[in-house]
């Protein structure tokens, strides 16, 4: 995806500094043809390899018309958690018998859109939203798809923050029988519900597959118990998300096959061995599909040096277009798009521009000799960056630029000051 030409990074086949002259910084820029790679992996080391699953985008990660035009192309689920992505799934004419409903606290004008949207299934978080979807159902006289997500009880090998799997979660229902079975038996009998099976999702940023394989002995586990307690055979089992990309050089990803194969043949293995037919299976992820395709381009201001500590380079954007450093600390790698094979011989921290002292974007970068107006380029931003973007001190939302080979296009305008406070009354 990258390259240096005449001391020039290149973005594919487009030089990022001219990205920046023409379209202006902060901005997003996200490679197609390194998205498209990362769904033909997951095509080739699941959608083809194993029958009978199906492979959502966790849109969260990266949620656009663009990317639900891209998925619906290329035959993809979309995973949304909110009346808003599906909206954007709505306008981008994303067909409802793909789209999945996850998250915590669905409302009922959102199960209600999506119900008269006709959505392929929700994933049910916890009692009050089967009851209230149940309800809803039944007023409409129809039926709704759902799996349940559960808390398997497991730590998972990364930020706190983003390990989703524990027993204290504000996730996911929990595995105690008295409130786990009662829910799965009303599912099973009621007349306005059709129960899947399971769902987890186990953390984010993941490198190892051990926390996915304990989760998935809590699953079988759940399989079995269904069908002797309520004679009731799980047709479906969706496995989440979390695989880990290439932050920093600190980060080694493991191949996504790493992940699915040993998830897979011990399932296969537990459904042999118990003469169970094997669920349909599914998958969420995120970060794996965009993350490593985006960047950030910035522009470099003001330089400050305090001699015996250290170098402060601001950029023109900050903890408003990327917050996960401030969020939870994440990691980021940078270079200086138009010094790309310069000697990195300046250690600096790069520091936005919001007024907060933790809107630092990475500390600790070494760089060459950093001047104003300098093209600062931070590398896999491509997932929860524009995402999570918002307008502390009134910072405009960067625009977002898809290069294809040597092609280039906006596919999201540079937020107005006007659009900032249009809805302000
Ligand atoms: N599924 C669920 C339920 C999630 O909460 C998340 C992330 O928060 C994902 C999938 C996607 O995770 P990732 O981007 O790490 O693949």
């Amino acid at each position: 995806m990258f390259s240096i030409k005449n001391h020039q990074l290149y973005i594919d086949q487009v030089e990022a500094s001219e990205l920046a002259k023409t379209y202006g910084t902060p901005l997003y820029v996200y490679s197609e043809n390194k998205i498209r790679a990362q769904l033909d992996t997951i095509k080739e080391a699941f959608l083809n390899k194993y029958p009978d699953t199906h492979a959502a985008f966790a849109c969260k990660a990266f949620c656009t018309k663009y990317m639900c035009r891209l998925l619906e192309k290329e035959g993809f689920w979309l995973d949304v958690v909110s009346g808003g992505e599906l909206y954007t799934a709505i306008k981008s004419e994303f067909p409802a018998s793909r789209i999945e409903f996850n998250g915590n606290n669905k409302s009922d004008e959102e199960l209600i859109m999506a119900l008269d949207y006709g959505i392929n299934r929700f994933v049910v978080d916890n009692p009050s939203e089967l009851y209230h979807l149940e309800q809803l159902c039944l007023d409409r006289s129809t039926k709704a798809n759902v799996l349940f997500r559960i808390t398997p009880a497991v730590s998972a090998n990364t930020h706190d923050y983003i390990s989703t799997g524990k027993k204290d979660s504000k996730f996911g229902i929990p595995l105690d029988d008295d409130i786990l079975y009662p829910l799965v038996a009303s599912a099973i009998k009621s007349e306005a519900i059709h129960f899947l099976g399971f769902h987890f999702h186990v953390g984010s940023q993941l490198h190892e597959v051990n926390t996915h394989l304990s989760a998935l002995e809590v699953i079988l586990q759940l399989i079995l118990s269904t069908k002797e307690r309520f004679d009731y055979t799980i047709s479906d089992f969706n496995l989440g998300g979390g695989f880990g990309i290439k932050y920093t050089d600190a980060d080694q990803p493991i191949a996504l096959s790493a992940f699915i194969d040993p998830i897979m043949s011990r399932l296969e293995e537990f459904c042999n061995s118990h003469g169970i037919i094997r669920p349909h299976v599914s998958m969420e992820p995120g970060r794996y599909i965009v993350g490593e395709a985006g960047v950030q381009l910035y522009t470099i201001g003001s330089i400050k040096q305090i001699p015996d500590v250290k170098t402060y380079v601001s950029i023109d954007g900050g903890m408003t277009d990327n917050v996960r450093p401030g969020l939870y600390g994440a990691k980021y790698d940078a270079c200086i798009a138009n010094k790309a094979d310069y000697e990195k011989n300046t250690l600096v921290d790069i520091s936005g521009k919001c007024c907060e002292s933790t809107d630092i974007l990475i500390k600790g970068l070494s760089i060459p000799e950093p001047q104003f107006e300098d093209i600062l380029t931070v590398f896999s931003t491509g997932a929860y960056g524009y995402s999570m973007a918002n307008n502390y001190n009134k910072l405009q939302i960067p625009a977002v630029v898809i290069v294809k080979s040597d092609k280039h296009q906006l596919i999201v305008r540079r937020q107005s000051y006007e659009e900032m406070i249009e809805r302000e009354i």
